[in-house]
């Protein structure tokens, strides 16, 4: 299978100790001979995890030749912090952002916000200038949405703000995300939607992930993880064996790429790519080779 015309993305947060970042720069130079077309840093409203993802991307374009993409929500600062720390994006060389709301930390209903939702910041990033901008959707529906049809319509609303990509919340219902394509095809939204894949090589921390974002684990792979249980290199085979059998499906019925949540590891998502074939250069073989 060739990807060249796909969009590759993988996503990283930032670490929380100097040795992590050492780990992180490592998976993402191992990840790199996938050739992706950005890699993206995720973004949290403390003020140290903030800084944190400014350093790692800044770290991994200095280190690298891929293109970075920060995560940048509005909640954790003021509309005149996250204008600076744009303008240091630019300035560090980055041109894209996946521009999102957040959630403030323990639901705290003070936290300090630019703004109540992404839709404003795409069309503040918009007016900034200078960024493609990447949003969040939900196939399953973002859970605090008080029905599908209203999600749908604030999604639509944050596309014509300004989007040029939307990236999915991860699922393993395929038909979920037909189905929210289609739907919003029909509302006018031509932008890729591209799926974000979370392969369940860790049970346990996916199925606690998946409590609170509204990401559903179909009861049929949950009972064989169940069955699992004690063999975790069991559970990360049958992780990976579904993650390939999900993306392929995708890829066959027309998704526009993929995006993995790559936890901060690189197997996981060098063997699907590697059992999609999905190769590209020698390297990359060896790099297989090293796998097996
Ligand atoms: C690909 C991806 C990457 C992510 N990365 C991060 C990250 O780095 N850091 C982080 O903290 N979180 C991240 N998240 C999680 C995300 O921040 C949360 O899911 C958050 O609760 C919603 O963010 P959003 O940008 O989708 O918000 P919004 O698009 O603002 O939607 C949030 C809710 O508000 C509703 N809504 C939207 N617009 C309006 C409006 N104008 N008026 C009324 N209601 C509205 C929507 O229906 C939805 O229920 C990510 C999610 C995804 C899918």
């Amino acid at each position: 299978m060739n990807h060249d015309k796909r969009r590759i993305s993988f996503e990283f947060f930032p670490p929380k100790t100097d040795a992590g970042v050492k780990r992180l720069l490592q998976t993402v130079q191992q990840l790199s001979v996938l050739a992706p077309d950005f890699v993206s840093v995720t973004f949290g409203a403390g003020g140290s995890t903030r800084e944190g993802s400014y350093q790692v991307a800044a770290e991994i374009v200095r280190t690298t030749q891929l293109n970075v993409t920060p995560h940048v929500s509005c909640i954790g600062w003021s509309v005149s912090e996250l204008r600076d720390m744009l303008a240091c994006y630019k300035q560090a060389g980055i041109e894209s952002i996946v521009a999102l709301r957040g959630d403030a930390p323990d639901n705290d209903a003070n936290a300090t916000r630019a703004f109540e939702h992404a839709n404003q910041l795409v069309e503040f990033v918009r007016a900034f200038g200078g960024f493609r901008i990447s949003v969040a959707c939900y196939p399953e529906f973002h859970p605090e949405a008080p029905s599908p049809s209203v999600d749908l319509q604030n999604f639509v609303r944050k596309v014509n703000a300004g989007a040029d990509e939307a990236i999915t919340q991860y699922f393993y219902n395929n038909d979920a995300y037909y189905s929210f394509v289609e739907r919003v095809r029909r509302m006018g939204v031509t932008i890729p939607i591209v799926p974000g894949l979370m392969p369940l090589t860790d049970y346990a921390q996916v199925a606690r992930f998946s409590r609170f974002c509204g990401a559903e684990i179909p009861q049929w792979i949950r009972r064989h993880m169940e069955d699992l249980e004690g063999d975790p290199q069991g559970q990360h085979a049958l992780g990976i064996e579904i993650a390939v059998r999900q993306a392929e499906e995708l890829l066959r019925n027309g998704a526009p790429g993929l995006h993995m949540y790559t936890l901060n590891r690189a197997e996981p998502t060098l063997r699907v790519f590697q059992q999609l074939g999905l190769a590209r250069s020698h390297t990359q073989a060896e790099q297989y080779a090293e796998l097996s």
